[in-house]
């Protein structure tokens, strides 16, 4: 072998284990590249659902959002999601399977713990949390999940779940991104929580809590409305505190506030759900009956107007009682639109003062019908 051949020979070895080395820095480029794809697109569904969640302000679709973005997220077969209020009552939950009951549940097992330990669950295999119950009986089988708490502020507000990995196992990959979506979800849930809670202020009254004039009168038009087209009755009773006047002078402001409030839950727990509540003005209510005749309303008013009666208040040790006058008028036989209706009822209620108070009239004996 001359020297010519050796080096020929070093300079052939050499090149090929370059050779060899570019090819495996090659391959491990590859998985680096294919690696960047995939935080590339999750950051990309990330992004994309946290502008998508922001352009709702309805709760029911950004939850729904927020699970269908979770089942392709994590390549899982099912989601889901859960809220809570501050007594750790369940208050929503939205699966990808199907309609959810909404039912107001106490938290249990697995997902209490989620919410107060603030942990992740992770596992291939159901059967290894014996804690694991409260599931739908309708929900298709559960093998594997994924779970973590929603955290707002410190404080937990829900749940949500990737349920059955698709190919494979959860993995620490899919931990960061649930945790990710649970972040941005937790944001996008605050702004439709305090969206709704702008909607309840602006149609209640801050003292007693009922629904105020404005509601009032957009319910009003509404139910007519309604009682037209079904063809059913409809009435409406307006009330007003006896001597209130006297009461404040007598007991102050405040005292004269928490009986507001007193005859506010009176009137709300002598009506059915379907009844409508308001503050009317100063001491002034009004309750909408839909499909309630004017011998239905006068049993109602009745009903309310002995409640107040009999409630004995405590003021500074002192024992009070309040008493209401109720104007009774109903749809169609009384009025036929909004204005003439409360203008009736109003007419009634003035009746009800002038012929002694704490009693009820109906618009038709102050027209002389009985
Ligand atoms: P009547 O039996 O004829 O209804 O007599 P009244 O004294 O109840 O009637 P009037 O309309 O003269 O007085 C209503 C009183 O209601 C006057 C006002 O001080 C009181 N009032 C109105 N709004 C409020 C409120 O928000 N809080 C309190 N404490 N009092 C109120
Ligand atoms: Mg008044
Ligand atoms: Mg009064």
């Amino acid at each position: 072998m001359t020297v010519f051949d050796v080096i020929l020979l070093t300079v052939v070895v050499v090149l090929a284990i370059s050779l060899i080395k570019t090819n495996k820095s090659l391959r491990a480029n590859e998985g680096a590249v294919s690696e960047q794809q995939r935080v590339i697109r999750e950051l990309s569904i990330l992004n994309e659902l946290s502008a998508s969640l922001h352009t709702s302000l309805d709760k029911g679709s950004v939850l729904e959002m927020i699970i269908e973005k979770a089942r392709s997220l994590l390549r899982a077969e099912d989601a889901a999601i859960l809220l809570i209020n501050q007594g750790r009552r369940v208050t929503d939950f939205y699966t990808t399977t199907g309609p959810s009951n909404g039912c107001k549940t106490r938290l249990t097992g697995v997902f209490k713990r989620v919410i107060t330990e603030l942990i992740t669950i992770r596992t291939d295999d159901i059967s290894s949390l014996s804690d694991f119950s409260g599931v739908p009986p309708e929900h298709p089988r559960i093998r594997s999940v994924l779970m973590v708490p929603v955290i707002l502020r410190g404080e937990p507000i829900g749940i949500v779940a990737a349920i059955n990995k698709k190919d494979g196992s959860f993995d620490s990959n899919d931990e960061d991104l649930i945790l990710n979506l649970a972040f941005h979800s937790a944001l996008a849930i605050e702004k439709v929580k305090f969206h709704e809670e702008i909607l309840r202020m602006a149609s209640t009254d801050g003292l007693t809590g009922l629904n105020n004039h404005r509601t009032f009168q957009e319910r009003l038009e509404q139910e007519i409305e309604r009682a037209r087209r079904f063809d059913v009755p409809l009435s409406l009773l307006m009330m007003d505190i006896d001597h209130f006047k006297k009461f404040n002078d007598t007991y102050g402001h405040t005292n004269g506030d928490e009986v507001l409030k007193v005859i506010a839950k009176i009137l709300k727990d002598n009506v059915r759900n379907i009844d409508f509540v308001a503050r009317y003005g100063g001491e002034e209510f009004a309750v909408i009956l839909p499909q309630v005749n004017l011998e239905g309303a006068l049993v109602v008013a009745e009903r309310i107007r002995k409640a107040a009666e009999d409630y004995e208040l405590n003021l500074d040790g002192q024992r009070e009682r309040v008493t209401l006058s109720v104007g009774v008028a109903t749809y169609p036989d009384d009025a036929s639109t909004r204005e003439e209706l409360v203008d009736h009822a109003d007419k009634a209620l003035y009746l009800a003062k002038r012929t002694g108070r704490n009693r009820l009239c109906s618009f038709r004996e102050g027209n002389g019908e009985k």
